[in-house]
């Protein structure tokens, strides 16, 4: 088989279709691999069900994909995916879950931080009906100063900011119904709020306490810079969840409020100076005024940007602003949709 410009390899393809599928994103991990795969064998074995391991090399620059492809040749419930470049952890997943034939995915880290055993405890809670079932690490084994402090933080701020309450957001162990997750659009570093994401488009998530153990072989790769890029992409998860179909009522609001303001304290200074006789050339508060209705002004053009940027959004892709989940008695063909 061949793809648009991809290589494509193959052994025999598995007999079963998947039920679950592991999906991997790796970068420079060479010493973990080993571990990894065999921490995965046993995990699967120990599941019981038909499983697919979708291990994404996001652009490694080490030995990892020489093995990984080693690894896959003798085993055809592994499939590898590898990035020309390191294009970050997102994308990586956004790959894999491409790839997923299995009804759920199960998302985790190459550098055996999680422990792939806790697939049953995680698939025990999608069986009672939730769609995303988000590891806790409980118990992180991680430094306490840049990495516990600022991750206890974000994860208060996320959860009071979006409606997904967890208590660890950063844990990469969790299962996702497949379904779901094909209404999910990632870019950026967004794959942290998969779940909040995803609950906006109607999706039930839960969360279970994981195993968690500090990093073994190779070194993390992210450093403390990460945190402002979690802040920022809060504002924006927010922003499209909750405004995004409606930009005019978040710009609008705060732009008419500048207008008021500056609207308001002009009245005040047209006072002084008509009323009064005053001079209010040299007042700070003129330039305030002025400010805030220049502001104001192009604060509600903003919002007006927004809406017609969402229409081209929405209108050139045919993409309804609503995710159905059943339709009882439909009656209407595909062709007759308008
Ligand atoms: N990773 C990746 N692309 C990147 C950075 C990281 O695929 O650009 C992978 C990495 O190999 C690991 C996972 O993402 O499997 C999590 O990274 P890491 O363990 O460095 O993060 P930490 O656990 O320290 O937060
Ligand atoms: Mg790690």
């Amino acid at each position: 088989m061949t793809r648009a410009g991809v290589a494509v390899t193959h052994t025999a393809p598995p007999a079963e279709t998947p039920k679950i599928s592991i999906v991997i994103p790796l970068y420079n991990e060479e010493e973990s691999i080993p571990h990894l795969v065999e921490a995965l064998d046993a995990a699967i074995a120990n599941y019981g069900q038909p499983a697919e391991v979708i291990i994404v090399d996001d652009g490694s620059r080490d030995n990892s994909f020489k093995l990984l492809k080693e690894y896959a040749a003798g085993d055809p419930r592994f499939t590898i995916i590898r990035f020309r470049r390191n294009f970050g952890q997102t994308a990586a997943f956004a790959a894999g879950f491409a790839q997923a034939r299995g009804e759920v995915v199960i998302t985790m880290d190459a550098d055996l931080q999680n422990d792939p055993m806790d697939i049953p405890l995680l698939m025990a809670r999608v069986d009672e009906g939730y769609d995303i079932v988000s590891g806790w690490r409980k118990d992180r084994q991680d430094r306490w100063l840049d990495r516990k402090l600022p991750s206890m933080m974000a994860n208060r701020l996320i959860s009071n900011v979006t409606d997904v309450k967890l208590h660890d957001y950063g844990c990469s162990l969790k299962a996702y119904r497949t379904e779901v997750l094909r209404h999910v659009h990632l870019y950026g570093e967004l794959h942290r709020f998969i779940p909040a994401l995803a609950s906006q488009v109607g999706a039930t998530v839960t969360e279970v306490p994981v195993n968690h153990r500090s990093r073994q072989y190779g070194s993390s790769k992210y450093g403390i810079s990460r945190t402002v890029r979690v802040m920022l992409d809060l504002i924006n998860v927010w922003f499209l969840g909750t405004y995004s179909t409606r930009p005019i009522h978040v710009f609008g609001t705060l732009g008419l409020s500048s207008m008021a303001f500056g609207v308001l304290i002009g009245l005040y200074l047209s006072f002084i100076k008509i009323f009064l006789g005053e001079s209010i050339g040299n007042r700070p508060l003129l330039l305030l005024a002025v400010l805030l209705v220049v502001i104001g002004v192009q604060l509600v053009t903003m919002g007006l940007l927004g809406e017609m940027i969402t229409r081209t959004y929405y209108e050139s892709q045919n993409k309804p602003i609503y995710v159905v989940r059943e339709i009882v008695n439909d009656f209407v063909d595909e062709g007759d949709t308008v």
